[in-house]
């Protein structure tokens, strides 16, 4: 706790006042570029990620960035991107997945999560079409654990994406052409993100100079949607 004590009175005495005029332009308003749906885990840092000031990014962040579909309103998420979107008119929403994701791993050991009912609960409803894609991939159960892993992070992306397109608020506004919706993965050991290139039908380096960095430490690009 001490830590995030000193860290607040550096912010507080150093950081602050380097910044005072954007916090005093932020004080009455946001006009935040992207709605940025990751996961929880302590170790995805989007502001970092993406080098972004206060303002920038407006985030929800939940275990295995999950987005219910519509009618699921008890998550809070529905809230949050419907106000996103209607009322801070972000141009762009980004849902990021990340490697050696815990949530993924409970989605792959639902029957070790006894003790854990709420989360399960939420894998099972949240998560269920990023287990209905993975089953219908061919010959996935026997795939090796870190690769099942690796490809149900990738196939939860695109199968959240598709949830979030469900959503009354994202078609209306993808429908008058105002919002892109992206799907990326973030690789926490390179640093490197991969986006899901819906024409190739696989994920690709967000940066064509990062392909050969990234795709050393990750399985071989292959089609899954
Ligand atoms: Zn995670």
């Amino acid at each position: 706790m001490q830590q995030l004590i000193d860290g607040y009175a550096k912010f507080r005495s150093k950081v602050f006042p380097q910044h005072s005029e954007l916090f005093e332009k932020l004080s009455t308003g946001q006009q935040p570029q992207a709605l940025f749906i990751c996961c929880s885990d302590s170790r995805v840092m989007p502001e970092m990620i993406m080098q972004c000031e206060p303002g920038v990014l407006f985030p929800i962040r939940n275990a295995g960035n999950l987005v219910p579909v519509p009618g699921e309103a008890s998550s809070g998420v529905a809230a949050t991107v419907e106000y996103a979107i209607r009322v801070l008119n972000v141009a762009d929403v980004i849902i990021c997945g990340h490697s050696d994701c815990g949530a993924m791993k409970g989605m792959l050991h639902m029957e070790q999560l006894e003790s854990l009912p709420v989360v399960k609960a939420w894998l099972e409803n949240a998560g269920a079409s990023s287990r209905g894609r993975l089953a219908s991939v061919k010959d996935a159960e026997a795939l090796p654990f870190q690769e099942k892993l690796a490809l149900l992070a990738e196939l939860n992306v695109i199968a959240q994406v598709e949830n979030l397109k469900a959503h009354p608020a994202v078609y209306e506004a993808m429908r008058r052409g105002t919002l892109k919706v992206h799907g990326w993965m973030y690789d926490i050991g390179s640093g490197g993100i991969r986006r899901f290139d819906t024409e190739k039908g696989s994920f690709v380096a967000l940066l064509p100079e990062d392909q050969p960095v990234i795709e050393a430490g990750v399985r071989d690009e292959r089609k899954i949607a």
